[in-house]
């Protein structure tokens, strides 16, 4: 797309060879998961698989929104498979994942979101494999039952995470069918419900926002107790997508960082490759052991 702004040299992808992201490939295709890894093409998967990390994607590769950053196909999904909570936890213990996380497409034509599956999820999870901590990336259950949240976390993940993914003027654009203080409250509510659990929430730059509406997510987030916050460059899937406005600086990010740390996040991952579950077991890890 001509129209693009070229690819900076700090947008480095380096291709996927080792014998480990050939392991945890097998192991994902072995059990017939999706991963966000791959759906969403992600620069960091080389990176990622070659140390056993994915992000699992539950509940189909049919997602009932349509956001104009994300390259996952929009339609009728398919029925749950209720065998799926099982393979995942499989995996999850053939991968010996320490930390795991756990996404989804959004499934609006479910009565419950897929409040149960993810619930189910968990609990195979820890079932398996007691010792690994679980972080889950859930839609924003905006046209689900009211008590679609509480089956969630009853189910009691270590990380909610639900990204804001962008300032709330481009939502229209961005994010059709998501409401910015509708995802907003949905973060404040997790920890009005359990105080104890760690909150998550993400943002991509480089759609068209400008750092005063970068700052103002943050303080939005801050004022719903968000724990932990990323932020990581926009990159278009495919030229039908959302286009890239600019490639935003490594001193910007690192400008972002200082002032995320300075509205006491607990943990910030800013920069060009972040994505809402790089490195997220190490930092976890790390904050637990603090
Ligand atoms: Fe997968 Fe997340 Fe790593 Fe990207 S950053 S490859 S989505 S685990
Ligand atoms: Fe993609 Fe999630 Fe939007 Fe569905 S709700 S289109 S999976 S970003």
């Amino acid at each position: 797309d001509q129209s693009q702004p070229r690819k900076p040299s700090w947008i480095r992808v380096k291709a996927p060879t080792s014998q480990g992201y050939k392991d945890t490939r097998d192991i994902l295709r072995n059990n017939r998961l999706s991963t966000v890894c791959e759906e969403a093409g992600c620069p960091n998967v080389g990176e990622c698989w070659s140390a056993g990390h994915a992000t699992m994607m539950i509940m189909g590769e049919i997602c009932t929104r349509g956001c104009s950053f994300c390259n996952v196909t929009t339609g009728k999904p398919n029925a749950l498979d209720v065998f799926e909570p099982g393979r995942v936890a499989h995996a999850v213990a053939t991968l010996g994942l320490k930390h795991v996380v756990i996404t989804s497409v959004d499934r609006d034509d479910l009565d419950d979101g897929g409040a149960e599956h993810f619930a189910q999820t968990i609990r195979a999870i820890r079932h398996r494999s007691p010792g690994s901590t679980i972080e889950v990336l859930t839609p924003d259950f905006l046209k689900a039952r009211a008590d679609a949240l509480e089956t969630v976390l009853a189910a009691r993940p270590d990380v909610f995470n639900h990204n804001l993914e962008t300032v709330p003027g481009l939502y229209p654009t961005v994010r059709p069918g998501a409401r910015y203080f509708a995802s907003l409250r949905l973060l404040q509510r997790v920890k009005e419900l359990d105080p104890a659990m760690f909150t998550k929430s993400g943002i991509m730059v480089g759609l068209g926002e400008d750092r005063q509406g970068v700052m103002q997510v943050m303080d939005d987030m801050r004022a719903a107790d968000v724990d932990f916050i990323t932020i990581g460059q926009y990159l278009q899937p495919t030229p039908k997508h959302h286009r890239v406005d600019r490639f935003v600086t490594p001193e910007e990010f690192s400008g972002y960082e200082k002032s995320a740390w300075g509205k006491g996040f607990l943990m910030v991952s800013a920069t060009p490759l972040t994505r809402s579950s790089y490195h997220a077991g190490e930092d976890f890890t790390r904050l637990r052991a603090a």
